[in-house]
């Protein structure tokens, strides 16, 4: 979406920015200008400065400077579209709508994030009514405390299978709307709601908005967990569960866990740059969208085999957005939730130091597959590793530095690696028909020093 300047200017001018720092920093006149403690570096001496004169902003310790715009931006993360939207609504102008998106559209998804908001609401007032003991109950047994359950918005859907149907019924919705909502199940004996005797976990777009929701059935049903289906509003792929809430957080990684429950317990024990993938694989757009924001993900996945598997889909994914990955190791615990319970804090704290570059991770998780006293093993154990080196570094420079560490932590030959790692590349372009077999050439090539992969990096 595209603003034009004038509307930007109107924006800028109807917006204070004394008024709207002052939203997030504690200020106090100096002068003509406003001081505060800078939210862009940690400091004790307030050298961040407003000048309400010039509306802008400017820091002097580490020289963060800009309007009231760009302070939205820095502040909370934002793109410049999207803080001008909020300024705008916070302004009361109304922005001219995107032409191109069709009118009729436009109302449905306005009307299906009306229905999840009124849902929303009715999960909640329902788990703390009576019916919602069983869900109350489930939360206290996994210690989510009370500060926990409203942050996270979590309800209840009860028993009954369309209590949510005709409570928006009576709201006014009509059944075309409420079918696109993806709620409930249209069927020829009448409609029901598709959550029921679940604890409801509200799914958020990046400005609170619910789109979606995650329900733990109670008791032994099936599924387990159940999500909304996708609807015009729901794509589970460009969405991370908490992404609203971990964006905030003042630190400048993320830390990448399987599920809901996992979420909520590493924000309650003080580390709200968790975020979960939404009952889905890892995804390349959900990187993305983490990389809006930080370039450094934690891994915090399970410690049996599907959560390995997990994990080694998602360093892939990563390496590939180029996005630094580390694992968190959580023996002898099977989850963070476990492991937190268990060991605390400081705990978690030390594993998050230990967290193992993905690489590497990824190395000491492939050697379990090989048995290294037999002399074969080791052979095929090597060729695999040159084969990961191979395939997942394009760059040479990278590519030797993450030979290099390799072979120093797994006690092998720097030499033998690369050999493995040549004789591949070799294989593959032969394969490939993009080299000739000929003796004469090689010979060539091995006089002048230089690696052949290396080599074959650069056209000329
Ligand atoms: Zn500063």
């Amino acid at each position: 979406m595209y603003y034009g300047e004038d509307i930007v200017e109107e924006v800028r001018q109807k917006t204070d920015i004394v008024d709207l720092v002052g939203q997030y920093v504690n200020l106090k006149k100096k002068g003509s200008s406003y001081f505060g403690l800078c939210p862009f570096h940690g400091e004790k001496t307030a050298s961040f400065s407003v000048s309400p004169g010039k509306q802008i902003f400017y820091c002097f310790g580490c020289g963060k400077a800009g309007d009231s715009i760009r302070f939205l931006m820095e502040y909370e993360n934002l793109s410049f579209v999207e803080a001008l939207e909020e300024l705008a609504e916070r302004a009361n102008v109304t922005l001219p709508k995107e032409e191109k998106r069709d009118k009729g559209e436009e109302d449905l998804r306005y009307k299906i994030l009306e229905i999840n908001k009124q849902a929303a609401l009715f999960y909640v007032k329902q788990l703390r009514s009576e019916k919602g003991k069983l869900g109350l109950a489930y939360c206290a047994k996994r210690k989510l405390s009370g500060e926990s359950i409203t942050h996270f918005g979590l309800g209840y859907a009860g028993k009954e299978r369309d209590s949510l149907y005709q409570y928006c019924k009576s709201l006014g919705f009509k059944d075309q709307v409420l079918q696109e909502s993806g709620l409930f199940s249209f069927k020829e004996a009448g409609v029901y709601d598709k959550f029921f005797n679940r604890l409801m976990f509200p799914i958020m777009d990046l400005h609170n908005r619910v789109i979606g929701f995650g329900g733990r059935v109670m008791g032994d049903g099936e599924p387990k967990y159940l999500n909304s289906p996708e609807t015009k509003l729901f794509d589970k792929s460009r969405n991370l569960f908490a992404l609203n809430f971990s964006r905030k957080s003042r630190s400048d990684f993320f830390i990448l866990c399987e599920g809901y429950m996992d979420v909520i317990s590493l924000h309650q024990w003080g580390f709200p740059e968790a975020v979960a993938a939404l009952g889905t694989a890892f995804t390349e757009q959900q990187a993305d969208l983490m990389k809006r924001f930080h370039s450094l993900v934690y891994l915090c996945f399970d410690s049996d085999g599907a959560g390995k598997k997990a994990c080694k889909r998602a360093i892939s994914i990563l390496r590939e957005k180029n996005l630094e990955g580390k694992v968190i190791n959580l023996l002898p615990y099977k989850d963070p939730d476990e492991f937190l319970k268990a060991e605390g804090k400081e705990a978690f704290e030390k594993r998050m130091e230990e967290a193992k570059n993905a690489f590497l991770w990824e190395v000491e998780e492939k050697k379990k597959e090989f048995d290294l006293h037999d002399p074969a093993g080791m052979q095929k154990y090597m060729e695999s590793i040159a084969e990961l080196l191979r395939t997942n570094f394009q760059d040479p420079v990278e590519r030797e530095n993450y030979l290099k560490a390799v072979a120093r932590e797994q006690m092998l030959k720097a030499e033998n690696l690369q050999h493995l790692v040549d004789r591949g590349e070799e294989k593959t372009q032969l394969e490939f028909g993009l080299k000739k077999a000929s003796g004469g050439k090689e010979k060539r090539e091995k006089k002048n020093g230089i690696p052949r992969w290396r080599r074959s990096f650069f056209p000329f």
